[in-house]
Protein backbone atom coordinates (compact mmCIF):
# COMPACT_ATOMS: atom_id res chain seq x y z
CA UNK A 1 0.00 0.00 0.00
CA UNK A 2 1.40 3.28 -0.95
CA UNK A 3 1.58 6.33 1.84
CA UNK A 4 1.32 9.81 1.75
CA UNK A 5 1.54 12.52 4.36
CA UNK A 6 -0.09 16.72 4.12
CA UNK A 7 1.92 19.53 5.21
CA UNK A 8 -0.31 22.56 5.39
CA UNK A 9 0.65 26.04 5.27
CA UNK A 10 -1.58 28.66 6.16
CA UNK A 11 -5.09 29.37 7.73
CA UNK A 12 -8.06 27.60 9.33
CA UNK A 13 -9.07 26.99 5.69
CA UNK A 14 -6.20 25.30 4.95
CA UNK A 15 -6.37 23.10 7.83
CA UNK A 16 -9.85 22.46 7.24
CA UNK A 17 -9.20 21.21 3.10
CA UNK A 18 -6.00 19.31 4.20
CA UNK A 19 -8.90 17.15 6.34
CA UNK A 20 -10.75 17.01 2.97
CA UNK A 21 -7.65 16.02 1.16
CA UNK A 22 -6.92 12.82 3.41
CA UNK A 23 -10.04 11.36 3.50
CA UNK A 24 -9.74 10.85 -0.13
CA UNK A 25 -6.17 9.85 0.17
CA UNK A 26 -8.03 7.09 2.72
CA UNK A 27 -10.64 6.31 0.05
CA UNK A 28 -7.55 6.27 -2.48
CA UNK A 29 -5.84 3.31 -0.28
CA UNK A 30 -3.14 5.23 1.17
CA UNK A 31 -1.61 4.99 4.21
CA UNK A 32 -0.83 8.20 6.34
CA UNK A 33 2.73 8.24 7.52
CA UNK A 34 5.37 10.96 8.59
CA UNK A 35 6.66 13.19 5.60
CA UNK A 36 9.89 11.57 5.57
CA UNK A 37 8.26 8.40 4.84
CA UNK A 38 6.10 9.36 1.93
CA UNK A 39 5.67 7.74 -1.26
CA UNK A 40 3.58 11.10 -2.17
CA UNK A 41 3.98 14.19 -0.41
CA UNK A 42 1.02 16.55 -0.51
CA UNK A 43 1.71 20.48 -0.10
CA UNK A 44 -1.30 22.27 0.56
CA UNK A 45 -0.22 25.69 -0.27
CA UNK A 46 -0.98 29.64 1.17
CA UNK A 47 -0.24 32.57 -0.99
CA UNK A 48 -0.93 35.10 1.52
CA UNK A 49 1.88 36.76 1.01
CA UNK A 50 5.45 35.39 -1.18
CA UNK A 51 7.23 34.42 2.26
CA UNK A 52 4.33 31.81 2.59
CA UNK A 53 5.01 30.80 -1.16
CA UNK A 54 8.43 30.71 -0.99
CA UNK A 55 8.30 28.60 2.31
CA UNK A 56 6.27 25.93 0.46
CA UNK A 57 8.82 26.16 -2.67
CA UNK A 58 12.06 25.61 0.28
CA UNK A 59 10.25 22.72 1.93
CA UNK A 60 9.57 20.97 -1.55
CA UNK A 61 12.99 21.68 -2.58
CA UNK A 62 14.12 19.75 0.70
CA UNK A 63 12.17 16.83 0.53
CA UNK A 64 12.86 16.32 -3.57
CA UNK A 65 16.28 16.65 -2.43
CA UNK A 66 16.53 14.10 0.45
CA UNK A 67 14.83 11.93 -1.68
CA UNK A 68 14.60 12.23 -5.50
CA UNK A 69 11.60 9.30 -5.90
CA UNK A 70 9.26 10.58 -3.46
CA UNK A 71 6.00 12.45 -5.53
CA UNK A 72 5.38 16.16 -4.57
CA UNK A 73 1.73 17.00 -5.12
CA UNK A 74 0.93 21.01 -4.31
CA UNK A 75 -2.54 21.77 -4.07
CA UNK A 76 -4.09 25.28 -2.02
CA UNK A 77 -3.74 29.09 -3.13
CA UNK A 78 -1.06 28.32 -5.14
CA UNK A 79 -2.54 26.60 -7.85
CA UNK A 80 -4.49 27.42 -10.74
CA UNK A 81 -4.75 24.31 -13.12
CA UNK A 82 -5.03 20.65 -12.02
CA UNK A 83 -2.52 18.17 -13.75
CA UNK A 84 0.75 17.36 -13.89
CA UNK A 85 3.64 17.99 -15.98
CA UNK A 86 2.02 15.97 -19.20
CA UNK A 87 -1.65 17.73 -18.74
CA UNK A 88 -1.48 21.22 -17.25
CA UNK A 89 0.69 24.42 -18.26
CA UNK A 90 0.33 25.47 -14.58
CA UNK A 91 3.31 27.61 -14.20
CA UNK A 92 4.42 25.26 -10.91
CA UNK A 93 5.48 23.00 -13.44
CA UNK A 94 8.72 25.39 -14.23
CA UNK A 95 9.52 24.48 -10.90
CA UNK A 96 11.61 20.99 -10.94
CA UNK A 97 10.23 19.40 -7.84
CA UNK A 98 6.44 19.71 -8.44
CA UNK A 99 4.80 16.34 -9.90
CA UNK A 100 0.98 17.11 -9.73
CA UNK A 101 -0.76 19.64 -8.61
CA UNK A 102 -4.84 20.14 -8.52
CA UNK A 103 -7.29 22.59 -7.29
CA UNK A 104 -8.66 22.27 -3.92
CA UNK A 105 -12.00 21.81 -5.43
CA UNK A 106 -10.57 19.29 -7.38
CA UNK A 107 -9.66 17.10 -4.56
CA UNK A 108 -12.28 14.20 -5.69
CA UNK A 109 -10.54 13.72 -8.69
CA UNK A 110 -7.09 13.69 -7.71
CA UNK A 111 -6.67 9.86 -7.16
CA UNK A 112 -6.83 9.73 -10.97
CA UNK A 113 -4.40 12.09 -11.56
CA UNK A 114 -2.04 9.69 -9.22
CA UNK A 115 -2.30 6.50 -11.33
CA UNK A 116 -0.11 7.25 -14.03
CA UNK A 117 2.67 7.96 -10.61
CA UNK A 118 1.81 5.21 -8.70
CA UNK A 119 1.45 2.38 -11.16
CA UNK A 120 1.66 -0.41 -8.96
CA UNK A 121 -1.00 0.47 -6.86
CA UNK A 122 -4.85 -0.78 -8.07
CA UNK A 123 -6.82 1.92 -8.11
CA UNK A 124 -9.76 -0.01 -9.84
CA UNK A 125 -11.42 -0.72 -6.12
CA UNK A 126 -11.80 2.95 -5.35
CA UNK A 127 -13.64 4.28 -8.74
CA UNK A 128 -16.88 5.14 -7.36
CA UNK A 129 -15.48 7.39 -4.30
CA UNK A 130 -13.71 9.71 -6.45
CA UNK A 131 -16.41 11.48 -7.59
CA UNK A 132 -16.96 13.98 -10.96
CA UNK A 133 -14.27 16.65 -8.86
CA UNK A 134 -17.37 19.37 -8.76
CA UNK A 135 -17.45 21.76 -6.31
CA UNK A 136 -20.36 19.98 -5.04
CA UNK A 137 -18.45 17.05 -4.75
CA UNK A 138 -15.33 18.96 -2.63
CA UNK A 139 -17.65 20.05 -0.11
CA UNK A 140 -19.28 16.87 0.17
CA UNK A 141 -16.34 14.79 1.25
CA UNK A 142 -16.26 13.95 4.73
CA UNK A 143 -13.53 15.09 6.75
CA UNK A 144 -10.72 13.08 8.43
CA UNK A 145 -10.68 15.03 11.60
CA UNK A 146 -7.94 15.21 13.99
CA UNK A 147 -9.39 17.11 16.95
CA UNK A 148 -13.26 15.81 16.92
CA UNK A 149 -13.88 18.65 19.60
CA UNK A 150 -12.88 21.68 17.32
CA UNK A 151 -13.94 21.38 13.78
CA UNK A 152 -14.35 23.89 11.19
CA UNK A 153 -16.66 23.14 8.57
CA UNK A 154 -16.49 25.21 5.20
CA UNK A 155 -19.51 26.95 4.07
CA UNK A 156 -18.06 28.91 1.19
CA UNK A 157 -15.49 29.40 -0.98
CA UNK A 158 -13.71 31.81 -3.37
CA UNK A 159 -14.00 36.00 -3.20
CA UNK A 160 -15.78 38.63 -5.06
CA UNK A 161 -14.29 41.61 -3.11
CA UNK A 162 -11.20 41.95 -4.61
CA UNK A 163 -8.82 43.73 -2.68
CA UNK A 164 -5.97 44.88 -4.48
CA UNK A 165 -3.03 43.14 -2.43
CA UNK A 166 -4.67 39.95 -2.21
CA UNK A 167 -4.46 36.94 -4.91
CA UNK A 168 -6.88 34.72 -3.40
CA UNK A 169 -9.98 35.62 -5.85
CA UNK A 170 -7.62 34.61 -8.78
CA UNK A 171 -6.55 31.01 -7.16
CA UNK A 172 -9.59 30.52 -5.38
CA UNK A 173 -12.25 31.64 -7.84
CA UNK A 174 -15.31 33.56 -7.01
CA UNK A 175 -17.83 33.10 -4.22
CA UNK A 176 -19.47 30.06 -4.02
CA UNK A 177 -21.72 29.17 -1.41
CA UNK A 178 -22.77 24.99 -0.04
CA UNK A 179 -26.45 24.42 0.50
CA UNK A 180 -27.37 25.41 3.87
CA UNK A 181 -28.96 21.78 4.73
CA UNK A 182 -25.20 20.21 3.80
CA UNK A 183 -23.58 22.57 6.05
CA UNK A 184 -26.11 21.82 9.02
CA UNK A 185 -25.85 18.38 8.00
CA UNK A 186 -22.15 17.71 8.49
CA UNK A 187 -22.34 20.35 11.85
CA UNK A 188 -24.85 18.02 13.30
CA UNK A 189 -22.38 14.40 11.94
CA UNK A 190 -19.69 16.19 13.65
CA UNK A 191 -21.56 17.58 17.38
CA UNK A 192 -22.74 13.71 17.32
CA UNK A 193 -19.32 12.98 17.22
CA UNK A 194 -18.25 15.19 19.82
CA UNK A 195 -17.88 18.29 18.73
CA UNK A 196 -18.16 21.18 21.54
CA UNK A 197 -16.30 24.11 19.18
CA UNK A 198 -17.45 24.83 15.21
CA UNK A 199 -15.50 27.65 13.23
CA UNK A 200 -17.42 28.11 10.66
CA UNK A 201 -14.78 28.98 7.38
CA UNK A 202 -14.63 31.14 4.33
CA UNK A 203 -13.14 33.98 2.85
CA UNK A 204 -16.16 36.06 3.48
CA UNK A 205 -18.64 33.79 5.38
CA UNK A 206 -20.81 36.80 6.20
CA UNK A 207 -21.92 37.10 2.45
CA UNK A 208 -22.78 33.75 2.91
CA UNK A 209 -25.89 33.05 0.63
CA UNK A 210 -27.72 28.95 1.06
CA UNK A 211 -26.50 27.71 -2.02
CA UNK A 212 -25.95 29.49 -5.30
CA UNK A 213 -29.72 31.34 -4.96
CA UNK A 214 -31.28 33.99 -2.88
CA UNK A 215 -30.34 36.43 -0.52
CA UNK A 216 -26.97 36.60 1.89
CA UNK A 217 -28.34 34.69 5.26
CA UNK A 218 -25.21 34.33 7.24
CA UNK A 219 -27.24 35.36 10.28
CA UNK A 220 -29.81 32.54 9.80
CA UNK A 221 -27.19 30.13 9.95
CA UNK A 222 -25.59 31.07 12.85
CA UNK A 223 -28.91 30.72 14.32
CA UNK A 224 -29.64 27.19 13.04
CA UNK A 225 -26.14 25.92 13.65
CA UNK A 226 -27.22 27.49 17.30
CA UNK A 227 -28.91 24.72 17.71
CA UNK A 228 -26.47 22.24 18.06
CA UNK A 229 -26.22 23.94 21.72
CA UNK A 230 -28.74 21.20 22.29
CA UNK A 231 -26.74 18.30 21.05
CA UNK A 232 -23.55 19.26 22.95
CA UNK A 233 -22.60 22.47 20.77
CA UNK A 234 -20.52 24.54 22.94
CA UNK A 235 -18.97 27.22 21.06
CA UNK A 236 -19.56 28.76 17.43
CA UNK A 237 -16.80 30.59 15.71
CA UNK A 238 -16.48 31.83 12.14
CA UNK A 239 -13.57 33.19 10.44
CA UNK A 240 -12.83 35.35 7.77
CA UNK A 241 -15.36 38.18 8.34
CA UNK A 242 -15.83 40.84 6.34
CA UNK A 243 -17.06 44.61 7.41
CA UNK A 244 -18.95 45.08 4.17
CA UNK A 245 -21.73 42.46 5.07
CA UNK A 246 -21.71 42.09 8.47
CA UNK A 247 -25.20 43.70 8.79
CA UNK A 248 -27.21 44.13 12.19
CA UNK A 249 -29.09 40.85 11.54
CA UNK A 250 -25.85 39.05 11.85
CA UNK A 251 -25.24 41.25 15.27
CA UNK A 252 -28.81 40.52 16.36
CA UNK A 253 -28.49 36.67 15.82
CA UNK A 254 -24.95 36.59 17.53
CA UNK A 255 -26.46 38.51 20.43
CA UNK A 256 -28.94 35.46 21.13
CA UNK A 257 -26.78 32.77 20.62
CA UNK A 258 -26.24 30.35 23.25
CA UNK A 259 -23.01 29.09 21.52
CA UNK A 260 -21.89 32.65 21.14
CA UNK A 261 -18.31 33.25 21.99
CA UNK A 262 -17.50 36.77 23.38
CA UNK A 263 -14.98 37.31 20.59
CA UNK A 264 -15.22 38.84 17.07
CA UNK A 265 -12.46 38.79 14.23
CA UNK A 266 -13.12 41.53 11.98
CA UNK A 267 -10.39 42.87 9.40
CA UNK A 268 -10.44 45.91 8.91
CA UNK A 269 -6.96 46.03 7.14
CA UNK A 270 -6.21 50.17 7.82
CA UNK A 271 -7.56 53.02 9.79
CA UNK A 272 -7.43 55.39 7.27
CA UNK A 273 -10.08 56.03 4.64
CA UNK A 274 -7.65 56.65 1.80
CA UNK A 275 -5.29 53.69 2.69
CA UNK A 276 -8.88 51.80 2.50
CA UNK A 277 -9.26 53.09 -0.72
CA UNK A 278 -5.91 52.38 -2.45
CA UNK A 279 -6.45 48.89 -0.97
CA UNK A 280 -10.09 48.42 -2.59
CA UNK A 281 -12.13 47.73 0.83
CA UNK A 282 -15.34 49.33 0.14
CA UNK A 283 -15.95 50.90 3.87
CA UNK A 284 -15.13 53.39 5.92
CA UNK A 285 -13.14 53.95 8.94
CA UNK A 286 -16.59 55.14 10.23
CA UNK A 287 -18.56 52.20 8.70
CA UNK A 288 -16.32 50.05 10.49
CA UNK A 289 -16.43 52.19 13.94
CA UNK A 290 -20.23 52.08 13.80
CA UNK A 291 -20.29 47.77 13.60
CA UNK A 292 -18.22 47.83 16.60
CA UNK A 293 -19.89 50.25 18.54
CA UNK A 294 -23.59 48.33 17.74
CA UNK A 295 -21.62 44.69 18.40
CA UNK A 296 -20.47 46.36 21.56
CA UNK A 297 -24.00 47.30 22.36
CA UNK A 298 -25.79 43.95 21.90
CA UNK A 299 -22.78 42.36 23.63
CA UNK A 300 -20.24 44.13 25.59
CA UNK A 301 -18.22 41.74 26.94
CA UNK A 302 -17.29 40.75 23.13
CA UNK A 303 -13.21 40.97 22.74
CA UNK A 304 -12.28 42.59 19.11
CA UNK A 305 -9.49 40.87 17.11
CA UNK A 306 -8.73 42.36 13.92
CA UNK A 307 -6.19 41.96 10.94
CA UNK A 308 -3.83 45.25 9.59
CA UNK A 309 -1.18 45.53 7.16
CA UNK A 310 1.31 48.28 7.78
CA UNK A 311 2.92 49.74 5.02
CA UNK A 312 1.15 50.04 1.75
CA UNK A 313 2.15 51.63 -1.06
CA UNK A 314 1.57 55.09 -0.51
CA UNK A 315 0.79 55.02 3.27
CA UNK A 316 2.17 58.57 4.53
CA UNK A 317 3.08 58.94 8.41
CA UNK A 318 0.21 60.82 8.59
CA UNK A 319 -2.13 58.14 7.11
CA UNK A 320 0.20 55.41 9.54
CA UNK A 321 -0.68 58.11 12.49
CA UNK A 322 -4.48 58.01 11.54
CA UNK A 323 -3.67 53.64 11.79
CA UNK A 324 -2.61 54.57 15.16
CA UNK A 325 -5.50 56.35 16.70
CA UNK A 326 -7.84 54.58 15.18
CA UNK A 327 -6.35 51.12 17.47
CA UNK A 328 -6.07 53.82 20.40
CA UNK A 329 -9.55 54.71 20.52
CA UNK A 330 -10.96 51.32 19.55
CA UNK A 331 -8.92 49.75 22.46
CA UNK A 332 -7.98 46.29 20.12
CA UNK A 333 -7.68 42.84 22.19
CA UNK A 334 -5.53 41.66 19.54
CA UNK A 335 -3.98 42.60 15.55
CA UNK A 336 -2.78 40.19 13.02
CA UNK A 337 -0.41 42.62 12.05
CA UNK A 338 1.55 41.78 8.53
CA UNK A 339 3.98 44.17 7.08
CA UNK A 340 3.30 44.50 3.24
CA UNK A 341 4.93 42.64 1.00
CA UNK A 342 4.02 42.68 -2.77
CA UNK A 343 2.45 39.27 -3.48
CA UNK A 344 3.07 38.51 -7.42
CA UNK A 345 -0.16 39.22 -9.90
CA UNK A 346 -1.89 41.87 -7.92
CA UNK A 347 -2.50 45.20 -8.52
CA UNK A 348 -0.42 46.27 -5.22
CA UNK A 349 2.75 44.91 -6.29
CA UNK A 350 2.57 47.25 -9.44
CA UNK A 351 2.61 50.01 -7.14
CA UNK A 352 6.14 49.95 -7.23
CA UNK A 353 6.60 53.27 -7.07
CA UNK A 354 5.16 54.08 -4.20
CA UNK A 355 7.17 51.36 -2.07
CA UNK A 356 8.08 52.10 0.84
CA UNK A 357 11.39 51.26 2.46
CA UNK A 358 11.86 47.95 4.52
CA UNK A 359 13.29 50.11 7.74
CA UNK A 360 10.16 52.08 7.96
CA UNK A 361 8.23 49.84 7.23
CA UNK A 362 9.31 47.79 10.40
CA UNK A 363 9.37 50.96 12.23
CA UNK A 364 5.60 51.77 11.79
CA UNK A 365 4.93 47.98 12.88
CA UNK A 366 6.46 48.32 16.00
CA UNK A 367 5.18 51.62 16.43
CA UNK A 368 1.79 50.21 15.81
CA UNK A 369 2.37 47.03 17.79
CA UNK A 370 2.93 49.63 21.22
CA UNK A 371 -0.41 50.87 20.69
CA UNK A 372 -2.55 47.46 20.49
CA UNK A 373 -0.39 46.14 23.08
CA UNK A 374 -1.26 48.68 25.72
CA UNK A 375 -4.76 48.34 25.26
CA UNK A 376 -4.81 44.30 24.93
CA UNK A 377 -2.58 43.97 28.06
CA UNK A 378 -4.52 46.24 30.25
CA UNK A 379 -7.81 44.48 29.35
CA UNK A 380 -6.23 41.16 29.87
CA UNK A 381 -5.11 42.14 33.43
CA UNK A 382 -8.94 42.30 34.35
CA UNK A 383 -9.28 38.79 33.72
CA UNK A 384 -6.31 37.45 36.42
CA UNK A 385 -8.36 36.00 39.16
CA UNK A 386 -11.43 34.96 37.47
CA UNK A 387 -12.22 31.95 36.43
CA UNK A 388 -12.71 30.70 32.56
CA UNK A 389 -14.15 28.17 30.76
CA UNK A 390 -11.35 26.54 28.43
CA UNK A 391 -11.25 24.48 25.57
CA UNK A 392 -7.86 22.42 25.49
CA UNK A 393 -6.35 21.95 22.23
CA UNK A 394 -2.65 20.98 23.25
CA UNK A 395 -0.66 19.42 25.89
CA UNK A 396 3.00 18.66 26.32
CA UNK A 397 4.14 16.27 29.20
CA UNK A 398 6.02 17.98 32.13
CA UNK A 399 7.59 15.58 34.32
CA UNK A 400 6.29 13.99 37.68
CA UNK A 401 3.22 12.80 36.03
CA UNK A 402 1.68 16.00 35.10
CA UNK A 403 0.77 17.50 31.93
CA UNK A 404 0.73 21.24 30.47
CA UNK A 405 -2.30 21.60 28.71
CA UNK A 406 -3.05 24.83 26.81
CA UNK A 407 -6.41 25.78 25.22
CA UNK A 408 -8.56 29.01 24.57
CA UNK A 409 -10.78 30.89 26.91
CA UNK A 410 -14.35 31.72 24.89
CA UNK A 411 -12.77 35.30 24.44
CA UNK A 412 -9.82 33.86 22.32
CA UNK A 413 -7.31 34.48 24.94
CA UNK A 414 -4.88 31.63 25.33
CA UNK A 415 -4.39 29.63 28.57
CA UNK A 416 -1.84 27.05 29.89
CA UNK A 417 -1.87 25.44 33.46
CA UNK A 418 -1.14 21.90 35.33
CA UNK A 419 -3.53 18.65 35.20
CA UNK A 420 -2.59 15.14 35.74
CA UNK A 421 -3.07 13.78 32.32
CA UNK A 422 -3.77 15.41 28.44
CA UNK A 423 -6.80 16.98 28.81
CA UNK A 424 -7.51 17.45 24.71
CA UNK A 425 -10.94 18.40 23.92
CA UNK A 426 -12.33 18.95 27.12
CA UNK A 427 -13.94 22.12 28.38
CA UNK A 428 -12.40 22.92 31.79
CA UNK A 429 -12.61 25.49 34.29
CA UNK A 430 -9.71 27.34 35.14
CA UNK A 431 -8.29 29.98 37.92
CA UNK A 432 -6.24 32.70 35.75
CA UNK A 433 -3.56 33.14 37.97
CA UNK A 434 -1.09 35.12 35.71
CA UNK A 435 -0.76 37.37 32.49
CA UNK A 436 2.55 37.23 30.68
CA UNK A 437 1.54 39.56 27.78
CA UNK A 438 -0.78 37.99 25.40
CA UNK A 439 -1.08 34.33 27.66
CA UNK A 440 -2.10 33.62 31.34
CA UNK A 441 -1.21 30.49 33.18
CA UNK A 442 -4.32 28.97 35.30
CA UNK A 443 -4.83 26.37 37.60
CA UNK A 444 -8.05 24.27 37.98
CA UNK A 445 -10.17 24.55 40.87
CA UNK A 446 -9.98 21.51 43.51
CA UNK A 447 -13.22 20.38 42.22
CA UNK A 448 -12.63 20.78 38.30
CA UNK A 449 -8.56 18.95 38.98
CA UNK A 450 -10.49 15.97 40.67
CA UNK A 451 -13.20 15.59 37.88
CA UNK A 452 -10.46 15.64 35.61
CA UNK A 453 -7.77 13.15 37.74
CA UNK A 454 -5.62 11.22 35.87
CA UNK A 455 -6.97 7.57 35.64
CA UNK A 456 -6.05 5.18 38.21
CA UNK A 457 -3.29 2.78 37.05
CA UNK A 458 -4.32 -0.72 35.74
CA UNK A 459 -3.58 -3.31 38.50
CA UNK A 460 -0.98 -6.14 36.64
CA UNK A 461 -2.45 -9.22 38.44
CA UNK A 462 -0.12 -12.62 38.48
CA UNK A 463 -1.17 -15.58 37.58
S1 LIG B 1 -11.77 40.05 1.12
FE1 LIG B 1 -9.91 40.87 0.19
S2 LIG B 1 -8.28 40.05 1.51
FE2 LIG B 1 -10.09 38.81 1.91
S3 LIG B 1 -9.90 37.07 0.49
FE3 LIG B 1 -11.16 38.63 -0.54
S4 LIG B 1 -9.71 39.79 -1.77
FE4 LIG B 1 -8.50 38.66 -0.27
Amino acid sequence: MPNYAIRTFGCQMNHSDSERVARMMEKAGFKAVEEDQADLLIVNTCSVRQKAEDKAYGFMTKHKRANKDVKIAITGCMVRQTGDRETSRDPLFSFDSVDIAFRIEDTARMPKLLERHFTDHDFSGFEEAFGDGSIENYFNIVPKVENKAQVFVPIMQGCDKFCTYCIVPFTRGREISRPMADVLEECRVLVEAGAKEITLLGQNVNSYKDGEKGEKCFAKLLLEVDKLYEKGLSRTRFTSAHPQDFTDDVIEALANMKTRCPYIHLPVQHGSNQTLRAMNRNYTIEKYNDIIAKIRKAMPDTTLATDIIVGFPGETEAQFQELCDFADTLKLDFSYTAIFSPRRHTPAARMEKDFIEMDEKKSRFHRFDEVVKKHAFARRAVFVGKEAEVLVEKSEPAGNGLYRNAGRTREFFEVWFLAGRSLIGKEVKVTLEEQKGYVFSGTMPEVEAERFKAPAKLKVLSV
